[in-house]
């Protein structure tokens, strides 16, 4: 026990002092916009390749685990066509983060989350992600309910719902404004306002990556995790939030029939 221990310690004492050394000599723009791209590499892109790689791999264990049947899955061609807006959309939210850090830079502006040498404690991540997930809760909710209304939904949010059968990288196959009101800024404006460590951020944003991944992705794995969002997207008009909080407070966790947003 003391040894597990005495190695732990030893960990956590060599990533302060990489920490330290990183917020030492990289610019605190840098390392926002860096760390943030490399969240979305390794959280997102790569959990919803292994997603969609098991079809591959082991076809026989993704077809027991697929919540919709194969004739409604995807084609080789719109697959293409998701992997090419996704990669649109992560170009433009990344000129836009670094078009934000350039013009506060300017203003004598660091980074709007907390960057210093020291490590947040846990006590410290625990309150920040509950706080994001429950602030993330409310904005997602009510901009996806908004993307719902017939004018906005036919110009916008109509793209996102092609897949009526989701795969994980569908998850950012939207309308560009989608991409920036509905799925960055819920999740990148709550710890701001929270005043937030940047590594604080980084482990809700990771947490919410692969969660969007997982509950696009069409399994039923994680205790049937991806079946409210799944079914969101099959019948459209139930389960707009994330946590499930919003649809309970507002009756759309069932379905109704004639209710249009
Ligand atoms: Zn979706
Ligand atoms: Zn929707």
């Amino acid at each position: 026990m003391d040894a597990i221990k005495g190695s732990l310690d030893q960990i956590l004492l060599q990533t302060t002092a990489s920490w330290a050394h990183i917020v030492a000599k990289y610019s605190p723009q840098k390392i926002e916009f860096v760390g943030t791209l490399l969240a979305q590499v390794l959280t997102f892109w790569l959990p919803s390749i292994c997603y969609m790689l098991l079809e591959v791999v082991a076809p026989s264990f993704s077809e027991r685990h697929k919540i919709q049947p194969a004739p409604k899955q995807p084609t080789p061609r719109e697959i293409a066509r998701c992997f090419m807006v996704v990669v649109q959309n992560q170009i433009i939210a990344s000129i836009l983060h670094l078009t934000l850090l350039s013009a506060a830079s300017h203003a004598g502006l660091k980074s709007t989350y907390r960057i210093e040498t020291s490590l947040p404690g846990p006590i410290e991540i625990l309150r920040d992600v509950f706080l994001s997930l429950l602030m993330r809760e409310a904005l997602f909710y009510y901009s996806h309910r908004i993307l719902h209304i017939p004018s906005l939904y036919i110009p916008i949010h109509k793209k996102h719902h092609r897949f009526t059968a989701p795969i994980a990288l569908a998850a950012q196959f939207a309308h560009p404004i989608e991409h920036i009101f509905a799925n960055t800024l819920p999740i990148t404006l709550p710890p701001q306002l929270l005043g937030s460590h940047i590594v604080t951020f980084w482990i809700f944003l990771a947490y919410e990556l692969v969660n969007t991944a997982t509950v696009h992705s069409g399994y039923d794995f994680f205790w049937h995790k991806a079946r409210a969002h799944d079914l969101h997207h099959e019948k459209f008009n139930l389960n707009y939030g994330s946590l499930g909080l919003l649809d309970w407070v507002h009756g759309t966790d069932k379905l109704k029939k004639h209710r249009t947003v």
